[in-house]
């Protein structure tokens, strides 16, 4: 049985003309489900009994299930467990402008990128849109917090599951459903091209932000097997016509890794790469893991790095740390609890 949970608004509305019920139902049931958060949609009052019956028959209303819950310190980390047993993981971040939950968008990761945890397990399947939206409305229920900001940017690669990705979008961002801003939410992707441009089509003023990690082809070719199908020059057009397009402003995110990719030319290509462009570059101290031998770069190789590009005008912040004491790089938790 399909989940409730996956539907859009329109969905919704469809379904009830099928139905022959009134369209207008269909925010009713958004309100019900994601602002007053009820477990069972007995407790829709203002439904019709016969409406209710009906929802029941025709829809799932179970949840995903938190399996883990690890504290630290302004972060808290969640393991899902999923209606086929496999685990997923979810990240929520207490910033002074809110909170920001990190969700996964798949069961591993058929990117391969050479320093992530994620991708050290193939990709099983896409998340469905209702294990998305449940990783936000579950912790929600959870911590009886509001989450202002939403990133895709755990466990997968959004644009390798770019239909569903965008629905939940639009279930989140809905001002009956969570109510998210656009602008509070950011899809990070590795670099894939063809999705790049269809994303320039997506009504939705959501951020957009790309995993660059190298200044050149030979490097990043080495870190992301990605780079080997779409080179930067396709990459950097791509992000060219989307930042036209839409007049929307991109991050650029680069893990410093020791001794690797962030050396002084690493930093004089990437002012090179980036000169003029409407982007920022976010700087990813490395969370290093037990499984792979990258190195975090030093904190002085850090701070250089950053002056090099703050002083050719490149927009460039550092980012903060919240996973260090709960292993909440990508992937981690999944990896602990299973040990693969
Ligand atoms: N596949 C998407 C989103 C998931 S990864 C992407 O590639 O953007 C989210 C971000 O975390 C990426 O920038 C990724 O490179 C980074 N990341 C992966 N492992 C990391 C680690 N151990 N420490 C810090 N950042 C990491």
């Amino acid at each position: 049985m399909e989940s409730i949970y996956g539907k859009t608004v329109q969905d919704l509305e469809a379904y009830l003309s099928n139905i022959h019920f009134r369209k207008f139902y269909a925010q009713e049931i958004f309100t019900w489900l994601y602002q007053k958060k009820i477990s069972s949609i007995d407790d829709a009052s203002n439904l019709s009994k016969e409406l209710r019956a009906r929802l029941k028959e025709d829809f799932s209303f179970s949840h995903l299930e938190i399996l883990e819950e690890q504290k630290g310190k302004d972060v808290s980390k969640y393991l899902f467990r999923l209606k086929d047993k496999e685990h997923i993981e979810a990240v929520l971040m207490q910033h002074d402008y809110g909170m920001s939950l990190c969700i996964s968008s798949q069961v591993g990761c058929n990117m391969g990128c050479t320093f992530c945890e994620s991708g050290r397990r193939k990709k099983v399947r896409n998340l469905d849109v209702d294990e998305m939206v449940e990783q936000v409305l579950e912790i929600e229920k959870r911590t009886k917090k509001r989450i202002s900001h939403v990133v895709i940017m755990g466990i997968g690669e959004p644009f390798d599951n770019y239909e569903n990705i965008t629905r939940f979008i639009e279930i989140i961002n809905h001002e009956k459903g969570l109510a998210i801003g656009a602008r509070h939410i950011t899809v990070s992707t590795c670099g894939l091209v063809p999705k790049i441009y269809d994303f320039i089509q997506f009504p939705y003023q959501v951020n957009l932000a790309v995993s660059l990690h190298a200044p050149n082809d030979t490097l990043r070719k080495q870190l992301m097997p990605i780079a080997q199908v779409y080179p930067l020059k396709e990459l950097m057009h791509s992000i060219q016509k989307y930042i036209e397009k839409t007049n929307r402003r991109v991050t650029f995110e680069y893990i410093l890794l020791n001794g690797v990719n962030d050396q002084e030319k690493h930093a004089l290509e990437l002012v090179n790469l980036l000169k003029g462009m409407n982007a920022y570059v976010n700087l990813i101290p490395y969370n290093e893991t037990t499984h792979l031998q990258y190195q975090r770069s030093k904190p002085l190789t850090i701070a250089k790095f950053y002056d090099i590009l703050k002083k050719n005008g490149i927009c460039v912040t550092i980012r903060r740390e919240f996973g260090k004491t709960i292993s909440a790089a990508c992937g981690q938790l999944r990896s602990e609890k299973e040990e693969i």
